[in-house]
């Protein structure tokens, strides 16, 4: 029999963004003890990336007001003193740029940032440049390509780097999908999955990097199937929640609610991956965006985070 190796629990650790994912990740992982830096950019500023992309200072003033919403939202989950021990004494709040160097004196770095591939490469490249061997990188994404993701980063961070896909709320939802990259360590791979399992109580997955994955591939198909049957069917949106959700003995959250929750620009992001990526045309068909989504995008009702999506947030 080969020798056991000690399970190594991570202390401290960063997450880059703090969104709907990233601030619940942050309160999750405080909870579990660890100290945490929770990373953004900076409020009412524009990436470079951003702005070569047309988005307005007004664009970023939303974005951020959403990403405080969040934080806002975590503290009156927390029992008054979870609240005070997980904000007040784990929690670091910070900046991308000023705070960068903070990043070589954590275990674990958690990429939350949003589901695009541009973004998280340049934030990954951003992490690099400071980042010491030994310490996990993962990335939150839903579906998006961990061997991709990865491109253009040195073997050793490679083989640090991989998925750990947690789900939303992160603090009551069991699964955490686990994806190792091309590259990823065993090694590394085992901690990782074993620091979800041990130190965060969550259930693990090992799944292959395939577009969206596993759950997100059955889970975003059925959502856009419960779409298309309102539609047929000439139901409204409180009706469909209602025949899905606690009817059903699912979660007053089970559909629309949940889109709202999720957020509707990441939910299109995660219905775009699969059918820019497959290779099947069934597949292709089947993640067309539902124009009710890309109504509500239009509009900037992007869910929970700015106030209104299929509901108005009150
Ligand atoms: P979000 O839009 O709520 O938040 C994204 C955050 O990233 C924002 O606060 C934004 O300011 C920040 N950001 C953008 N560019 C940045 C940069 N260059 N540097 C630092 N921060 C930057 O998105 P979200 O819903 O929290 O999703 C984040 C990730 O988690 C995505 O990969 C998404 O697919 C995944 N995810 C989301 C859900 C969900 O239910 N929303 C569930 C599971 C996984």
């Amino acid at each position: 029999m080969g020798a056991i190796t000690p399970f190594k629990p991570v202390r401290r650790a960063a997450v880059i963004g703090s969104g709907v994912m990233g601030a619940g990740i942050a309160a999750h992982l405080a909870n579990a003890g660890l100290q945490v830096l929770l990373l953004d950019v900076a409020a009412d500023s524009l990436t470079a990336e951003e702005m070569k992309q047309g988005l307005t200072l007004e664009d970023a003033k939303v974005r951020n007001r959403a990403a405080l919403g969040s934080l806002a939202r975590l503290a009156v989950q927390q029992p008054p003193a979870l609240y005070e021990a997980a904000f007040a004494k784990r929690i670091t709040a910070g900046n991308l740029e000023d705070d960068l160097a903070k990043l070589s004196q954590v275990d674990w770095i958690v990429e939350v940032v949003v589901e695009r591939l541009d973004v998280k490469r340049q934030v990954l490249a951003r992490i690099e440049s400071v980042w010491k061997p030994g310490t996990i990188v993962s990335t939150n994404t839903s579906g998006l390509s961990v061997a991709a993701m990865a491109e253009g980063r040195s073997d050793a961070f490679r083989k640090h780097f991989a998925a750990a896909h947690f789900f939303n709320p992160p603090r009551h939802m069991k699964l955490v999908e686990v994806v190792p990259g091309p590259d990823t360590d065993a090694g590394v791979l085992a901690r990782l999955t074993s620091v979800c399992e041990q130190q965060l109580g969550k259930g693990v997955v090992l799944a292959k990097d395939t577009p969206n994955f596993i759950a997100n591939r059955i889970g975003c198909y059925g959502m856009i199937l419960t779409i298309e049957a309102m539609r047929q069917h000439g139901l409204t949106v409180d009706e469909v929640d209602a025949l899905t959700g606690p009817a059903m003995g699912r979660p007053k959250t089970a559909t629309f609610r949940m889109m709202d929750m999720v957020g509707i620009d990441t939910l299109l992001h995660v219905v775009d991956n699969v059918r820019e990526r497959s290779e099947d045309a069934e597949d292709q068909q089947a993640f067309a965006r539902p124009p009710e989504l890309t109504a509500l995008l239009g509009r900037k009702w992007l869910g929970e985070k700015s106030g209104q999506g299929f509901y108005r947030k009150i």
